[in-house]
């Protein structure tokens, strides 16, 4: 799959918004939206301008590059999303959060979701005590996901479960950072995903 492999802090400046895509960097004074709060390019302290066309697209944007997405897979979730009962908007979401590599961040096993999609392709996490290496993979409440026991010794999921501590692990999931494991005991409602989206704005754009 096509990837995305330069630098991801200027999303942030685009955005003018953390989108905690750099880990323990983006906690420290060094985050380039910090230190340059405002947009990349020549043009970029220039005060904006947007149509609402513009502001639909900035949306989209923004939620694509917070889970990682490039657009051909996005729009393919987006449609997933909308043949499903319910709102759209609110079912991308989840579509989004129940997805094995978001969860694998969410249970403090990576440090981003970028980490998280690329450890998940590696093969080091068992679900329900089968290796799976699809990043897209769907979870659902009573899923048990754990690292595999040959990979608990490595360094960077020691050092990810402490970061975990400071952004906190959601309450639809139980963690046990000792053994390495995690259940989901439930899903997201739209109020707990506390970024701001407007997911409605997403799915106007798709509906131009
Ligand atoms: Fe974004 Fe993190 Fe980079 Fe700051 S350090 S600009 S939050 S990716």
């Amino acid at each position: 799959m096509a990837r995305y492999r330069g630098s991801v802090c200027k999303f942030c400046r685009r955005e003018r918004l953390k989108l905690f895509l750099k880990g323990d960097r983006c906690y420290s004074e060094k985050c380039s939206v910090d230190r340059r709060p405002y947009p990349p390019g020549v043009h970029g302290q220039r005060r904006p301008k947007f149509s609402p066309y513009g502001e639909q697209l900035r949306e989209k944007q923004k939620v694509k590059r917070i889970y990682g997405f490039l657009e051909k897979q996005f729009r393919l979730t987006f449609q997933r999303a909308s043949r499903m009962k319910g709102v759209k908007g609110e079912n991308l979401l989840l579509l989004l959060e129940r997805r094995l590599d978001n969860m694998v961040y969410r249970m403090g096993f990576a440090r981003t979701r970028r980490e998280a999609r690329q450890l998940v392709r590696h093969g080091h996490f068992r679900v329900n005590g089968k290796k799976i290496t699809l990043p897209s993979y769907l979870l659902k409440v009573g899923d048990e996901v754990n690292v595999r026991d040959r990979s608990k010794k490595i360094a960077l999921f020691k050092d990810a479960l402490e970061g975990v501590e400071r952004r906190g692990v959601p309450g639809w999931i139980e963690l046990d950072s000792k053994e390495m494991k995690a259940v989901v005991s439930g899903l997201p409602s739209r109020e707990d995903i506390t970024m701001p989206i407007q997911e409605q704005m997403i799915v106007e754009i798709y509906s131009r």
